[in-house]
């Protein structure tokens, strides 16, 4: 059975004291039985405190939103993965379409960051996503395949096995503007069968793809229903409690 997913990518939002009670508020509300694991994605610097709180109730946990390419030294401004993963962090999130073009993060320096992030146990929530004009021109599922042939797809099986696949159309984050269920579910049965190509199918089987894009209470039931998409990679809805418990609720 794949575990379900609802990760809250907050990107560089919130100040301290809306953190915490965002999460003192969904921690309080939601119960043992929601079937999904929850991730809360702060900033680096609220990680630790956050970390804490999950620790009170079972099915919490927290992701760090990037990592450094590099082990250790002279990266000022830098966090490695060693350091995420010794606050108690479990996660870590690599290749953000905002990290790929904000800061031209390319497949050789992911590459190094999944190295960094797997030798430090971290899972790696790893993202791809095609731009408007490669869904209008019909090269996006190409451009999937080449993204996660170049990247996630040269891991050994037992690497492969600590990545959680967002899938998060480029198109659809931040806009307001989200994959159709339809749109939605056939991404996520090729990046199956990509998975079943190059490893096996019980490999595919048992990897969690999630969605992304413009997640709300209102659209993403649909989504979440379909049978190849195993939860959702949040960003401005996980930053109020009531939307983000919503859709915590769905599962
Ligand atoms: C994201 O940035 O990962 C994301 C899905 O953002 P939003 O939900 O705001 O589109």
């Amino acid at each position: 059975m794949r575990k379900k997913y609802i990760i809250g990518n907050w990107k560089m939002n919130l100040s301290k004291n809306e953190a915490l009670s965002l999460v003192k508020e969904t921690i309080s509300v939601v119960d043992g039985n929601v079937k999904a694991n929850i991730v809360f994605a702060p900033p680096f610097i609220f990680l630790n405190e956050i970390s804490d709180l999950c620790k009170i109730k079972s099915g919490f946990s927290v992701s760090a939103q990037d990592c450094s390419s590099n082990e250790l030294g002279a990266f000022t401004g830098e966090v490695s993965s060693k350091m995420i993963s010794s606050a108690g962090v479990s996660y870590v999130i690599i290749g953000h379409s905002e990290r790929r073009s904000n800061f031209k993060e390319t497949d050789e320096i992911l590459n190094l960051k999944i190295q960094q992030a797997l030798q430090n146990k971290l899972q790696i929530i790893f993202c791809c996503g095609e731009t408007l004009e490669q869904r209008e021109n019909d090269s996006y599922l190409d451009i999937i395949s080449t993204q996660l042939s170049n990247t996630i797809f040269k891991l050994g099986v037992d690497s492969f096995k600590n990545i959680i696949i967002a899938y998060e159309p480029i198109w659809a984050i931040g806009t307001g503007k989200t994959a159709s269920s339809l749109q939605a579910q056939e991404m996520h049965a090729y990046i199956r069968s990509l998975i079943s190509n190059n490893f096996d199918k019980n490999i595919s089987d048992n990897t969690s793809v999630i969605y992304g894009g413009s997640c709300k209470p209102s659209n993403a039931k649909e989504i979440f229903e379909q049978d190849d998409i195993d939860g959702g990679l949040i960003g401005g809805a996980s930053l109020n409690s009531s939307d983000f418990i919503s859709l915590i609720k769905l599962f």
